[in-house]
């Protein structure tokens, strides 16, 4: 599931976009990830959510045929990943571990992703959608409502400095 990281993949920064492109003009950037995941060892079918026929389209194109990344794709996607790693985002899986065991309810892996989202795009508004959502439709609170307990810290595997990152967070959102 999710092998384009809720849509993240498809529209990498310019940067990742590009090595994709040059090594194969006429295939999506969406069909790298998509094909990834499909040749992983163990991997019988790859659930990737669609919004409209074009891109279901895309997907079948590329898939109706797929027998495996050649040597060559493989050491593009490695050209991707390692260009993708320079860009310093947040390494929050999205597990959400932490959100068990916050008190107030903070909507810590969504504030992160909106997070990177504005680290690898630098759109405000996009990030700023993502943040707010939480608050509105899924009921969390913000960044700037964390009462530095630390309980978060304790329960997440990737160590993020989370009471540090949200204070970021709610600085760049203009919660403060
Ligand atoms: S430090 Fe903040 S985000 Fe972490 S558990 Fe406590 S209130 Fe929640
Ligand atoms: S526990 Fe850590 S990795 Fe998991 S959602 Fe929370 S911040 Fe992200």
């Amino acid at each position: 599931m999710e092998p384009l990281k809720g849509g993240l993949l498809a529209n990498p920064p310019e940067t990742v976009k590009d090595i994709l492109k040059k090594s194969d003009p006429d295939l999506s950037v969406a069909s790298w990830g998509v094909r990834f995941a499909a040749d992983l060892e163990g991997v019988l079918v790859v659930l990737s959510g669609m919004s409209n026929v074009e891109q279901m389209e895309d997907n079948v194109s590329f898939m109706k045929d797929f027998s495996g990344l050649s040597e060559e794709q493989l050491e593009t996607i490695g050209q991707a990943r390692e260009e993708l790693a320079k860009i310093p985002l947040i390494p929050c899986t999205v597990c959400n571990y932490c959100a068990k065991v916050c008190p107030q309810n903070i909507g810590i892996s969504g504030t992160f992703t909106a997070r990177n989202i504005y680290t690898l795009f630098e759109n405000m508004e996009r990030a700023l959608h993502t943040e707010n959502w939480q608050t509105t439709v899924a009921g969390k609170k913000k960044a700037v409502d964390c009462i530095k307990c630390g309980q978060c810290e304790d329960a997440c595997p990737q160590h993020i400095r989370i009471r540090y990152e949200l204070e970021q967070a709610a600085e760049l959102f203009g919660q403060k």
